[in-house]
């Protein structure tokens, strides 16, 4: 391969194509994909200068030293405007890796509002056995945050816009509010994706993705992705490579291959989300809209400063019970039930069955997950299309 090329435009658009991609010797377009789990060395020096740091060259794979690996963690930190970036086989490996690397026992996390059941169940069951304890604010709370964050508090924890109700979270303040105490931010940017919204720039110190989702965008690939200054991904790493958490390289060359049309998805993605929030708004069997992007919406000013666009995920209140609520989502015909996001497909979930079916009626209550609440996650087909699916269905 030749030299990485240097983007000399820096739009995000721009860095989505060329970032972190160096031209095959054979003039293939962009890194080609090294499956290779070792790597070769000319002499024992060229392989002492690898593991002692002071040359770039490839290793073995499970180490993350691996080209194709390598220059897709490159354009997903630019991307995000972090200084660096690991991959992972899976969203909830980059978010594990990132707790027990910064978390030791006797520390804690502030976890606030809604956040992906895996994260949840994490959070709550398995970290309190290695001594790490996790406080939840709900999304309404989050101004409590001064209140419960402590000397020990290591980590302060959200997704924005939150799952199911779409909740915003302040990213600066939140921030102001972490630093004077010391706390480090990692915000999972999985539903806004980095063209709607870049927490680092707003002083977050890691971003985490599940690239399962919007990064892939075409539901067939698992992965992660932890984004920040190359000093809080050092510890990181260490437990990625010890842990076993790599993302295989063919995995990694197609995340490459889709982020490259990112941005044109998620434009399409919000103006469609946009056109069907408001089609929903005035239905008369519906009685809540969740979308940051309607002015009615509470987080909608906080979203206005913090996004860019808001995103393709929408979820509503249906003016009925599970089963009524039920046969609206069973009458869909171009959305797919289904648990993911992000894709180019679009997708439709009633919490109740599914990511939140595990949770006591009084915990969704308390949590706004009423029987009636209908996800969206928002694909590529035409708008005008996904609202005639939908008036058919609401129609019953
Ligand atoms: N974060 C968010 C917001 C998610 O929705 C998910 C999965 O749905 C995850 C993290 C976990 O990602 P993965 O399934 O890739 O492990």
């Amino acid at each position: 391969m030749q030299d990485q090329k240097t983007p000399v435009h820096q739009g995000l658009d721009t860095l989505c194509v060329h970032g972190g991609d160096a031209l095959d010797v054979r003039g293939g377009m962009h890194t080609p994909l090294y499956n290779h789990s070792t790597f070769g060395f000319p002499s024992t020096q060229a392989v002492l200068d690898v593991v002692e740091g002071r040359a770039e060259g490839s290793l073995y794979t499970r180490y993350g030293l691996n080209p194709t690996i390598r220059a897709t963690e490159k354009k997903l930190a630019l991307l995000e405007g972090g200084e660096a970036a690991l991959v992972f086989s899976s969203g909830m490996a980059a978010e594990a890796a990132t707790f027990l690397a910064l978390c030791r026992s006797g520390d804690h996390i502030v976890c606030i509002g809604d956040v992906y059941g895996g994260t949840h169940e994490l959070l709550q069951s398995q970290l309190p056995g290695l001594g790490i304890h996790t406080t939840f604010l709900l999304g309404k709370e989050a101004g409590r945050l001064p209140e419960v964050i402590t000397d020990r508090t290591r980590i302060v924890y959200f997704e924005t816009p939150t799952n199911p109700n779409m909740e915003i979270i302040d990213i600066a303040a939140t921030v102001a509010a972490s630093k004077a105490r010391g706390a480090r931010v990692v915000v999972d940017n999985t539903f806004a994706s980095p063209v709607n919204q870049l927490p680092l720039q707003l002083g977050a110190d890691l971003v985490v993705h599940s690239a399962t989702k919007y990064l892939g965008g075409h539901s067939d690939l698992t992965g992660g992705v932890a984004i920040g200054s190359q000093a809080l991904l050092a510890a990181i790493w260490n437990w990625r490579k010890n842990l076993g958490q790599m993302m295989a390289p063919e995995v990694a060359y197609l995340l490459a291959r889709s982020v490259r049309s990112l941005p044109v998805r998620v434009r399409q993605q919000n103006a469609s989300a946009l056109a069907i929030a408001g089609f929903l708004a005035q239905h008369p069997r519906v009685k809540q809209v969740n979308y940051p992007g309607l002015p009615a919406f509470p987080g909608h000013a906080i979203a206005r400063r913090q996004m860019r666009g808001f995103g393709g995920m929408i979820s509503f209140v249906f003016d009925g019970d599970a089963a009524a609520t039920a046969a609206v989502v069973d009458r869909l015909e171009l959305f797919t039930i289904a648990a993911s996001l992000g894709g180019v497909e679009s997708l439709v979930t009633q919490p109740v069955t599914t990511t939140h079916h595990g949770l006591t009626p009084e915990e969704r209550a308390r949590r706004g997950i009423v029987e009636g609440l209908v996800r969206l996650s928002i694909g590529l087909e035409d708008a005008d299309d996904l609202i005639a699916d939908l008036k058919q269905a609401l129609r019953g």
